[in-house]
C-alpha cells in the first residue's frame, strides 16, 4: 500500500462499518468519525467538532470522565446500543479515545424471545412429566393388583428417568428466574426450617438403581434456628447439591448432608466420596454452563446450570456458597445462609 494512499484506504475502511466510530482527542475534539456517527451525532460533516457541540455529546462526555460506559444506550428509545470506549494510546502516552456503538437491537430481541421461548417450553412440559410421575406411583399400588418384580424394576427405572427430566426442566426454568442480574423471580419469604427441608429432600429423592449400595446419612444439628426464606428456592439449591453427590460419587460411596448453625449463619454441607475435582476447575464450578471436562464425566448427564442456581440462591439471600474437593478423594459443597438478615430486592 502506498504511503499517499494510506488516508484514502483508511477514510474508506471507517466509512464502510456501519457502526457509528468516533476518535476523540485528549481536548474532547472529534479527530475522525464515519457516516453513520455523522448521522447520529448531528456533525453536518464538520472536521473537527468539539463535544460538547453535538447532539448527546453530554452522554459521551459523561463516559469520558466516568469510565462507565458499560450500559444500554437508546437515544430514540427504539433502537439500542452497546457503547464501547477504548484508550488511543502513543507509545506510554494516551492522545485519546476511541468509541464505538454498537447497535444491539436485534440481538436483545432474539435473547428476549429465546428467554420467552425457553420459559414456556419448560412451563408446558412440567405438566406432562407430573401426569407421568403420578401415573407411576398409580401402578404401584395395591388396588392396581400384584405386580412382578421385572415389572416393579421398570416402574422404578420409569420413575428415575422421569426424576431426571423433571430436575433438567426445572434447573433450566430456575436459571432463568433465580439470576441475581437477569431473573424477574418474586421472592416470597416465609419462615423455614433448613432441617426439615434438607431431610424431605433425600427422603423423597428415588435412589438410583445402579448403585445399591450407596450410602446416604442426613444430619440436623439441634440449635438450628427457623429462618426466613424463599422455600421453593432453597429447596432447589439442596436438591441439586444432593443430586450432584449422588451423581458424581460411585456405588459403594458415601453421601453424607449435614445442616448446622454458626454464629450467624445456617450452613448446609454435602460431603461425598466420589470422583472430586481438580483445584484448577473448582474456580469456574459456580458459572453458568459450567462442566468439568472428564472422561468419568461424560456419560453423566446434566446442564451445567445446578451450581449456577445453588450460587444464584445463596446470594438472593445474602449468603454465600463454596467448595472443599480433592481430586480422587471425594467433595463437600457448602450454603451459608444469614440467620437473620434476609436481602429482599
Ligand atoms: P451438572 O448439571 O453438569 O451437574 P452443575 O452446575 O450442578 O451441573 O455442576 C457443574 C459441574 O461441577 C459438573 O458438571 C461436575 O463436573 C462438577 N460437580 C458438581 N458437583 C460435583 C460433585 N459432587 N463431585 C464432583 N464433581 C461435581
Amino acid at each position: 500500500m502506498s504511503i499517499t494512499h494510506a488516508s484514502v484506504w483508511l477514510k474508506v475502511l471507517v466509512e464502510a462499518v456501519s457502526t457509528p466510530v468516533l476518535l476523540i482527542d485528549q481536548l474532547h475534539k472529534v479527530a475522525m468519525y464515519n457516516a453513520a456517527a455523522n448521522t447520529m451525532f448531528n456533525m453536518h460533516m464538520e472536521p473537527t467538532p468539539l463535544l460538547s457541540k453535538l447532539r448527546y455529546g453530554d452522554v459521551v462526555e459523561r463516559w469520558l470522565r466516568t469510565g462507565k460506559h458499560d450500559v444500554e444506550w437508546s437515544p430514540d428509545g427504539a433502537t439500542l446500543y452497546r457503547p464501547r470506549v477504548e484508550r488511543v494510546n502513543s507509545g506510554s502516552d494516551q492522545i485519546g479515545w476511541l468509541l464505538t456503538l454498537q447497535d444491539y437491537t436485534e440481538t436483545h430481541r432474539l435473547a428476549r424471545s429465546q428467554a420467552e421461548f425457553i420459559r414456556l417450553i419448560s412451563h408446558d412440559l412440567r405438566s406432562p412429566l407430573a401426569a407421568a410421575v403420578g401415573f407411576c406411583n398409580i401402578l404401584e399400588q395395591p388396588a392396581v393388583g400384584d405386580l412382578t418384580d421385572i415389572q416393579r424394576y421398570y416402574i422404578a427405572k420409569i420413575t428415575n428417568a422421569l426424576s431426571t427430566l423433571t430436575g433438567l426442566v426445572e434447573n433450566i426454568q430456575d436459571a432463568g428466574r433465580f439470576d441475581p442480574d437477569t431473573g424477574f423471580y418474586e421472592m416470597n419469604l416465609t419462615p423455614i426450617d433448613p432441617g426439615d427441608v434438607t431431610r424431605r429432600i433425600v427422603e423423597a429423592y428415588p435412589m438410583p438403581l445402579d448403585k445399591p449400595n450407596l450410602s446416604v446419612q442426613v444430619a440436623v444439628a439441634e440449635d438450628v434456628p427457623v429462618i426466613l426464606a424463599d422455600h421453593n428456592m432453597i429447596r432447589r439449591a439442596i436438591a441439586n447439591l444432593f443430586d450432584n453427590a449422588m451423581k458424581y460419587t460411585p456405588d459403594g460411596g458415601r453421601v453424607e448432608v449435614r445442616v448446622t448453625r454458626d454464629e450467624s449463619e445456617v450452613i448446609i454441607s454435602v460431603r461425598d466420596n466420589g470422583l472430586g475435582i481438580d483445584v484448577k476447575d473448582q474456580q469456574r464450578l459456580f458459572e453458568k454452563h459450567s462442566r468439568v471436562e472428564r472422561e468419568e464425566f461424560k456419560k453423566i448427564k446434566g446442564s451445567g446450570l445446578g451450581l449456577f442456581i445453588v450460587r444464584s440462591v445463596a446470594q438472593q439471600h445474602g449468603g454465600r456458597v463454596w467448595v472443599e474437593s480433592t481430586l480422587g478423594e471425594g467433595s463437600t459443597f457448602f450454603i451459608a445462609l444469614p440467620v437473620t438478615s434476609v436481602r429482599v430486592s
